[in-house]
């Protein structure tokens, strides 16, 4: 049989010796009640950039969902699979979250590979090159603007990204009805894993302001 990996193995002894025993009854407070988390937050799959981490989070909290470069797809009710959109359903019609936050991150790997014209597929369907579509446009716009550097050209489509996301959010009929009842607020953050700051988009100027810490 093939070895769990060890550095899990001792994770999880440490989280049952430790945070476990001091959260014990909120697990099964939330075992018995269910799940009533209050956020929904959309975030790359990047390892630098857990949520549960970044906002001190504990059980139940937040219902999060990771793909690459932390994207919401538009609206397409068109029988394919959907992992996002079938998230952002059950968070919002099912768990009624209130808040929806699309979090971004400095040095992306998607967002690179998205700002990248010679980047090759890593295997024959490209899984990574469709999915980053979503961000093409403003792409193919950065990568031509020859007066920034690498890194604002980076950091520029990983904020316009979040924006896209948010703009796409407000294609699901339900985001869309909810949001305009009151009921759900979408926001956009983003995280700079290089010294932990994190920025907020403001929802009128839709900047990014840095949060104090
Ligand atoms: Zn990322």
């Amino acid at each position: 049989m093939k070895r769990f990996p060890v550095p899990l193995l001792n994770g999880y002894r440490n989280f049952m010796s430790g945070r476990y025993v001091d959260e014990r009854e909120r697990y099964r407070v939330l075992a018995d009640q269910g799940q009533k988390p209050h956020t929904l937050i959309v975030a790359c799959c990047d390892s630098r950039a857990a949520p549960e981490t970044i906002f001190d989070a504990g059980p139940g909290e937040l219902f999060v969902v990771r793909n690459v470069a932390n994207m919401v797809p538009p609206y397409e009710p068109d029988g394919q699979y959907h992992s996002t959109s079938a998230a952002l359903e059950f968070a919002v019609q099912a768990l009624r979250v209130r808040d929806i936050i699309v979090m971004g991150h400095g040095r992306c790997g998607g967002i690179r590979a998205a700002l990248d014209p010679s980047a090759e597929p890593l295997s024959p369907g490209d899984f990574i090159g469709k999915w980053m579509n979503l961000v093409s446009t403003a792409a193919e716009q950065i990568q031509g603007n020859s007066v920034m550097t690498d890194s604002e050209r980076q950091t520029a489509l990983e904020r316009i990204s979040i924006r896209n996301s948010i703009a796409n959010l407000r294609t699901f009929p339900c985001v869309k009805i909810l949001e305009e009842r009151g009921k759900l607020q979408l926001h956009g953050a983003w995280f700079d894993i290089s010294n932990g700051e994190l920025w907020i988009m403001d929802p009128d100027t839709r900047d990014f302001v840095r949060l104090d810490k």
